[in-house]
C-alpha cells in the first residue's frame, strides 16, 4: 500500500517535498494556511544546488524561464568607493556553480505545477496548529490527519515544530529588509549595468539591485531593525532618495506594496521527533547573506524524499537524513551570517575584510560550498542548461 504524508505549509519546501514524495508513489496532502498558494517577497537567488532539485521534480525549465544572467555582484560605499566584487559563473558554464535570479512567484508557480502534476492534494485555508510524534497533524478546525510521515514545512514561526518542543535557539539579527519588484525601463535589462548585481551602502542603510527577468528587477532596501523610519511601508521614498540620490529614478518607480522581514537564524535540538520531520525555514532559517535559504530548504526536502524511497524504516531514514544534511545546512547558516553582518562594520574595515589576500579566495570557497552540494539522489544528474542552449547543442550535433 502507498505510504501517506501530511505536509503543513504550501511554500517552496512543502511543495517540493510533496512533489518528490508523490513522484515516488506516496499519497500526499498539503495544508496551506492562506487561501491561495502565493509567494511573498520579490526576487530570489537560486544556485545550482537548488536547480538540481527543480530539475529532479520536473520544474526547472518553467522556474528559470526568462531569467537574466548576472556577470558579477559589486558593492560600493557612499563615496563611490568599491567594497567588494563577487564574480558569477556564466550560465553556459559546465563545471562551476551558477546563480540564477527569478521572481518568487515564477519559482513557486513552477513548483506548484510539478506538485499538481504528481498528484499532490492541496488544501488551502487549512492551518496546522500542532502535531503528535506518532504521525498526526492537527488543524485549526480540530481535525486530526494521520500519516506515515508528517512534514512541518510551515516556515519560520512553525507551529508543528513548536508543538513538539524541538526549537533550540531563535536569534533575530540586527537587520532586516523591504523587498520589491520594479519594472525595467525599456532596453535596460540588456545593458551590462542592468545585468550586474549592485549594492550601495550609506551608513547602516543599503540598497541591493538584482536583475530578475527582462520585465522586472528586484530591489532590497536593507536597514537595522531599530531603524523604524526606514523600514516603514509603503517605502519612505524621500528618505531613501536622500541617502541614495543617484538611485532616484529607480526609487521613484517602487510600487506601494512591499514586504519587510527581519532576518533570523533558527536551530533545532533535532530535525524530527517520531514520525514528524521539520523541513525548510522551520528547521534552519538563516539571514540572506548567501542567497541560499530556499536552496538549502528544497535540497533537504528532496534528499529526504529520495532517502525514503530506499527504505521502509522511517526512523532510520530520518536519522540518516539529518546526519547527511545538517552539517551543510549549518555551514550555510554560519557563512550567511559571517557574510551579512558587515552592515555594522565601518566601510573601510569591510573593504579590507572582503579583499584580504589568501583569505578572500578561501572565503569565496566557503561561500560557494552550499551551491556545490548535491541533494541525495542528484549526484549523477546531467547539468541543467537553459532550453535555448540545449537547442543550440542539438543543432550543432
Ligand atoms: C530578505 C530575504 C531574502 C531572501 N533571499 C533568498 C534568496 O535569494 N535565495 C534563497 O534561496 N533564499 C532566500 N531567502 C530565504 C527564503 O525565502 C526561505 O528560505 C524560503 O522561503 C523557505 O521556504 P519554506 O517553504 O521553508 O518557508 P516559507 O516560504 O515561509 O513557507 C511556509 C509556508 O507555510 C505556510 N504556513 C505557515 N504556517 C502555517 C500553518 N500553521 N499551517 C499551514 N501552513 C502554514 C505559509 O503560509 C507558507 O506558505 C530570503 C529570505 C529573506 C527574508
Amino acid at each position: 500500500m502507498a505510504r501517506h504524508a501530511e505536509i503543513a505549509g504550501g511554500g517552496f519546501t512543502g511543495l517540493v517535498m510533496g512533489a518528490a514524495l508523490a513522484r515516488a508513489g506516496w499519497t500526499v496532502r498539503v495544508h496551506e494556511r492562506t487561501e491561495e498558494i502565493r509567494a511573498f517577497g520579490a526576487g530570489i537567488w537560486i544556485w545550482d544546488n537548488g536547480v538540481r532539485v527543480l530539475k529532479a521534480i520536473g520544474a526547472a525549465d518553467e522556474a528559470l524561464d526568462g531569467c537574466t544572467e548576472a556577470p558579477t555582484y559589486i558593492s560600493w560605499d557612499a563615496k563611490g568607493r568599491y567594497i567588494d566584487e563577487v564574480p558569477f559563473a556564466p550560465i553556459t558554464s559546465t563545471d562551476r556553480s551558477r546563480m540564477f535570479c527569478i521572481t518568487r512567484q515564477q519559482l513557486l508557480s513552477a513548483i506548484l505545477g510539478a506538485a499538481e502534476r504528481a498528484g499532490v492534494e492541496i488544501i488551502t485555508g487549512s492551518t496546522a496548529t500542532s502535531a503528535r510524534p506518532e504521525g498526526v497533524v492537527i488543524t485549526e478546525d480540530g481535525r486530526e490527519w494521520p500519516a506515515d510521515l508528517v512534514i512541518g514545512a510551515d516556515g519560520i514561526n512553525s507551529k508543528v515544530r513548536d508543538s513538539l518542543g524541538l526549537l533550540k535557539s531563535r536569534k533575530p539579527h540586527v537587520d532586516g529588509a523591504i523587498r520589491v519588484l520594479v519594472p525595467h525601463e525599456p532596453g535596460y535589462a540588456d545593458t551590462e549595468e542592468g545585468r550586474t548585481i549592485r549594492e550601495w551602502w550609506n551608513g547602516y542603510r543599503r540598497v541591493l539591485y538584482t536583475p530578475c527577468t527582462r520585465e522586472v528587477f528586484y530591489l532590497a532596501f536593507i536597514m537595522l531593525a531599530r531603524d523604524t523610519e526606514a523600514s516603514r511601508l509603503p517605502l519612505p521614498k524621500s528618505l531613501w532618495t536622500e541617502a541614495f540620490p543617484h538611485l532616484e529614478s529607480m526609487i521613484d518607480r517602487v510600487p506601494d506594496e512591499g514586504r519587510y522581514d527581519r532576518f533570523e537564524t533558527i536551530k533545532l535540538k533535532a530535525w524530527s521527533k517520531g514520525r514528524v520531520a521539520i523541513v525548510g525555514d522551520s528547521a534552519h532559517a538563516m539571514s540572506p547573506g548567501l542567497g541560499q535559504g530556499c536552496g538549502t530548504a528544497i535540497s533537504n526536502a528532496l534528499s529526504l524524499a529520495n532517502m525514503l524511497q530506499e527504505s521502509d524504516d522511517i526512523d532510520r531514514v530520518l536519522a540518516r537524513w539529518e546526519a547527511r544534511q545538517r552539517p551543510i545546512s549549518e555551514h550555510t547558516q554560519l557563512w550567511s551570517t559571517i557574510t551579512w553582518p558587515l552592515i555594522l562594520w565601518p566601510h573601510w574595515a569591510a573593504r579590507i575584510y572582503c579583499n584580504m589576500p589568501i583569505l578572500h579566495p578561501w572565503m569565496l570557497k566557503q561561500r560557494r560550498k552550499p551551491s556545490e552540494f548535491f541533494a541525495y539522489g542528484t549526484e549523477t544528474q546531467a547539468r541543467w542548461m537553459p532550453p535555448s542552449l540545449r537547442k543550440e547543442a542539438e543543432t550543432v550535433a
